[in-house]
């Protein structure tokens, strides 16, 4: 089955700064279980790398994303829409904490509280952080939301 993953956790290096955060036991967990990783970076498709980091910020009752000075919310939102248009066939995304693309608490200035991350919020499917997925307990949980997911279909 076909997960989508942030590009930066399996070491690309398409991070604002042009680095990457590899998490190595992701590749082998997914390779025992049968899944094939998808690396998708929807910063990246929108910005390039390196870019301005990206930051939330509430502003009456909407949140908006800036990159540097540049309200870039719908694109982002748009581009997120077209990268799981490309991959109808996908059952699940793996993101990465503190993103506010990829992150599922991601912080919103002058709000007091998280939110999920763009990414998150585009996916219809069942989406965690891979910090979850560091126990067992938390990579069981996942690939039986998945499976749910699936059999809900
Ligand atoms: S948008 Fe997601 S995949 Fe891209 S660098 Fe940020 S956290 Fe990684």
């Amino acid at each position: 089955m076909k997960v989508l993953i942030s590009s930066c956790v399996v070491g690309n290096k398409v991070r604002w700064n042009g680095a990457s955060k590899e998490f190595p036991f992701i590749k082998e967990w997914a390779e025992d279980n049968g899944i094939k990783l998808v690396p998708v970076c929807p910063e990246n498709e929108l910005l390039g790398t390196p870019r301005p980091s990206i930051r939330l910020i509430q502003v009456g009752d909407e949140v908006h994303a800036h990159a540097g000075k540049n309200e870039i919310s719908e694109q982002l939102r748009q581009t997120s829409k077209n990268i799981l248009e490309r991959h109808p066939d996908a059952v699940g995304f793996i993101g990465i904490a503190n993103s506010p693309t990829c992150g599922v608490s991601a912080g919103v200035k002058k709000r007091g509280s998280t939110m999920k991350g763009i990414f998150h919020l585009a996916a219809d499917f069942p989406t965690c952080e891979v910090n979850q997925l560091k126990s067992e307990q938390g990579r069981q949980m996942f690939l039986q939301r998945v499976a749910k997911w699936q059999g809900g279909e």
